[in-house]
């Protein structure tokens, strides 16, 4: 990669990082991020957290490359464990699941003082993340999706602020699954994501039709018809 040319998802992450942050992202493989927006103002300092040793050292090496020592931290540890209580104004977390990004927050929530912009993509799980921000008093105020080599992606922004605010109109349990805002735009990408999720669970329900009844098999066909009327509710209107 051009250190200055980030992929699509990232580069859209980087767009909601406002500038002069004070930017952490964590799970920094590579350090791309934090790399891109301390050389575009969008971050004044950075610190590039990273629980395993490979990543870490990739990212080590790429801010040594660019001669960012003086700006980017790159240090090894798990989650926000890397920072210091009020040492960055936003924190980016990118390329992992939902629940593995909850588990995160949760774990540092002393850490997330004097934070004031969440910045998060999960490759799956999305609702677990949207789940955590209003258990947690944090306001979804932006959402994105893309698709980038074949895979779809979303993007959640959130500040301090009303968490039950983005699902006033909606029904929870369906904006939790889809996305308050991603369900109202409806765009391309998020028609193409949820008519293939739903091609995918109905697949499911045909081989579940002849497993042998017993309480999993009857839960997780429950659980799927729930999703399925869901999407199918929201893509029909
Ligand atoms: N954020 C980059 C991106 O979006 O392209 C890298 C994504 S990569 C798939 C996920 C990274 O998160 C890996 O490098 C992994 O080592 C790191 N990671 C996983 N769990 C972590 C944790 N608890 N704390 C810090 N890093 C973690």
């Amino acid at each position: 990669m051009n250190e200055m040319v980030l992929s699509k998802r990232l580069k859209k992450v980087s767009n909601e990082i406002p500038p002069g942050s004070k930017l952490a992202d964590i799970g920094s493989d590579h350090a791309y991020l934090p790399c891109y927006a301390v050389l575009e103002g969008l971050a004044v300092y950075a610190v590039a957290g990273e629980v395993n040793e490979g990543p870490y050292q990739s990212a080590k090496k790429q801010v040594e490359k660019l001669k960012l020592e003086d700006r980017i931290k790159v240090r090894k540890g798990d989650g926000l464990e890397v920072l210091q209580n009020g040492e960055v104004s936003v924190i980016t977390i990118a390329g992992m699941g939902g629940i593995l990004i909850s588990e995160i927050l949760e774990t540092g929530k002393e850490k997330l003082e004097g934070v004031k912009r969440l910045i998060l993509q999960p490759n799956v799980g999305a609702k677990n993340v949207r789940r955590w921000l209003i258990e947690n008093g944090w306001e979804l105020i932006k959402e994105h999706i893309l698709e980038e080599d074949q895979k779809i992606y979303e993007i959640l922004v959130a500040e301090r602020g009303n968490p039950l605010a983005p699902y006033q109109n909606e029904k929870l349990e369906s904006a939790l699954l889809l996305g308050p805002f991603l369900m109202k735009e409806k765009n391309e990408v998020f028609i193409k994501k949820w008519t293939y999720e739903l091609a995918k669970w109905k697949k499911i329900m045909k081989q579940l039709e002849n497993a042998v009844l017993n309480d999993e098999t009857i839960e997780k066909r429950e659980k799927i018809m729930n999703k399925i009327a869901i999407v199918e509710e929201v893509l029909q209107s």
